[in-house]
C-alpha cells in the first residue's frame, strides 16, 4: 500500500479531472482512431521527460468528468477508442474511476489504453488506483520512463515499460496492433489547446526513425 502522504492532491478527488489537453482523431497512441486525454500533474521528474509542461499539478484545467464525456460525444469523426496519457494519469485515480464507466456506457465498443509511470504491481497494491484501472482500461503501458533505455516500439517511451492487456478486448487489440505499421507521430488534429501539437512518442537519441529527422517535441 502506498502511504497516503505520498498522494498528490488530485489522488482522491472524484467527479473531476485535471486535463492538460485533448486531441482527436489520433492514430499514434494505439490502434485505430482515438480520442486522447493528457492529464496534468506528475511528480516523477524523469530525466529526459518529453512532456515537462504537463508536470505541474496546476497545469491545464479542471473539468467535471460528465463535461469531458460530453466533449467526446460532440466529436463528429468516427473513433475507435480512448487513450489516457499525461502527466501521470494514475495520480488522479478517483477521477478516472468516475470517468471510465461514463465512457464505457456511451462507447461500449471502444478500447481504452492507459499510459502510466506506475508498474502494474504498484497499482495492484493501491486500491484506488486498482479500481481506476480495472473500471475501464483494456491495455496498460506501465513503468517509469528511462532515458537510458531506448525502445524502438512506437507505444513505449523506454524499453523497461511493458504493454499489458488487461481484458479480452485488450488482448484482441494487441493481436491486431502491428508496431511496424502504427504511425509514430500525428499533428494535433482537433486539439483543444489551440497549440501546435506533435502527438506521439519520440525515439530516444540514437534510435533510428526513418522519414523523421532528428528528435521532435511531443505532448505525450
Ligand atoms: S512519468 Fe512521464 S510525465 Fe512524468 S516526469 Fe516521467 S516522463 Fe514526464
Amino acid at each position: 500500500m502506498i502511504p497516503p502522504k505520498t498522494h498528490p492532491p488530485e489522488y482522491g478527488r472524484s467527479a473531476h479531472l485535471r486535463v492538460y489537453a485533448t486531441a482527436w482523431p489520433v492514430t499514434a497512441l494505439g490502434p485505430g482512431h482515438r480520442f486522447v486525454v493528457w492529464l496534468a500533474g506528475c511528480v516523477r521528474k524523469c530525466p529526459g521527460c518529453i512532456s515537462p509542461e504537463m508536470q505541474p499539478p496546476d497545469a491545464g484545467y479542471d473539468i467535471p468528468v460528465e463535461v469531458l464525456t460530453g466533449r467526446i460525444r460532440q466529436v463528429q469523426v468516427p473513433l475507435d477508442g480512448l487513450t489516457i496519457s499525461g502527466g501521470e494519469p494514475l495520480d488522479q485515480p478517483a477521477g478516472l474511476a468516475a470517468f471510465f464507466p461514463l465512457v464505457r456506457r456511451e462507447h461500449p465498443n471502444w478500447s481504452v489504453i492507459v499510459f502510466t509511470g506506475y508498474r502494474l504491481e504498484q497499482i495492484l497494491d493501491d486500491p484506488i488506483r486498482q479500481k481506476a484501472v480495472f473500471s475501464g482500461a483494456d491495455v496498460l503501458i506501465d513503468g517509469p520512463f528511462r532515458q537510458t533505455m531506448p525502445s524502438p516500439h512506437c507505444l513505449k517511451g523506454s524499453a523497461n515499460q511493458r504493454i499489458i492487456a488487461l481484458t479480452d478486448r485488450g488482448r484482441g487489440l494487441l493481436r491486431q496492433c502491428d508496431p511496424q505499421t502504427l504511425p509514430r507521430f500525428n499533428a494535433g488534429l482537433g486539439s483543444r489547446k489551440g497549440i501546435d501539437m506533435i502527438i506521439g512518442i519520440p525515439p530516444l537519441e540514437g534510435t533510428p526513425l526513418p522519414g523523421i529527422p532528428g528528435k521532435m517535441s511531443c505532448d505525450t
